[in-house]
């Protein structure tokens, strides 16, 4: 007879599963005393999506080793449980929002900066060099490359499940939590470079007739000299947020 864990994944790891794994407890084999990380990827889930493990009831590590007869829980990083007693496997990372988009998701990449955040993205990058960049400078991974963040050297990914990009945009800062982190009209959306506060008479020239009219505040992009005004970041912005309360797609 085979030995076996009781396995039972929780909340959005269940989008990782076939349909008839979701939300039902089912065995893994654990012969050989099998790590608990390793079994979890074994089973299709990134060890990147999973925040908390629950070992006969106790939080353990990813090198737990299973030895058969175990029932384990595993719980994503978006849960919104009160475990605070117990030990998550890492402080809070996917919260730091920082971001490095892979090379399909650039229209997400400048939603994001739209909205404030801090977010690398070119269609020239590898995954090799999006993980370099992920492991080196402490950003999140966001991809819907379920291999790339099954990567072993990747501490901090973000499977994307929506397919249109505002619709990506809402889930992102909804499942990260980044609500009260959103400061549109601070980025620029083709850089990624902070805007400067610049005069109103200073870009009077290059603003349409109808902004110079319904706009007083502005701002420039040191980088590449555009200029932006709240109307184009707080029209996208106010969509995004009617999206927020929807569920997500393409899962
Ligand atoms: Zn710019």
């Amino acid at each position: 007879m085979r030995t076996t864990a009781e396995f039972r994944f929780y909340e959005e790891l269940n989008d990782f599963l076939p349909p008839e794994r979701r939300k039902v407890a089912f065995t893994i084999g654990v012969d050989r005393a099998r790590s608990v990380k390793d079994a979890i990827e074994s089973a299709g889930v990134p060890h990147t999506e999973v925040d908390l493990i629950l070992v006969d009831g106790v939080s353990v590590d990813f090198n737990f080793l299973l030895c058969g007869g175990e029932r384990v829980a595993v719980y994503p990083m978006f849960e919104s449980l009160d475990v605070s007693p117990i030990v998550r496997l890492r402080p809070r990372p996917l919260r730091d929002p920082r971001f490095v988009a892979d090379g399909h998701l650039g229209k997400l990449a400048r939603h994001l900066r739209m909205a404030g955040f801090d977010t690398l993205w070119s269609n020239k990058w590898d995954d090799d060099e999006i993980v370099a960049i992920s492991t080196l400078q402490k950003r999140t991974i966001l991809t819907r490359d379920k291999g790339m963040l099954r990567r072993k050297e990747v501490e901090r990914g973000y499977f994307v499940r929506a397919t249109e990009s505002e619709a990506q945009l809402a889930e992102v800062i909804r499942m990260l939590q980044l609500e009260g982190l959103v400061a549109p009209f601070t980025r620029c959306r083709e850089c990624n470079v902070l805007l400067e506060d610049v005069s109103r008479e200073a870009v009077l020239d290059r603003l349409p007739e109808k902004v110079r009219a319904l706009y007083d505040r502005f701002k420039r992009c040191p980088g590449c000299e555009r200029v932006y005004w709240e109307g184009t970041h707080f029209a996208r912005m106010s969509r995004i947020f009617a999206r927020l309360g929807d569920g997500v797609d393409g899962a």
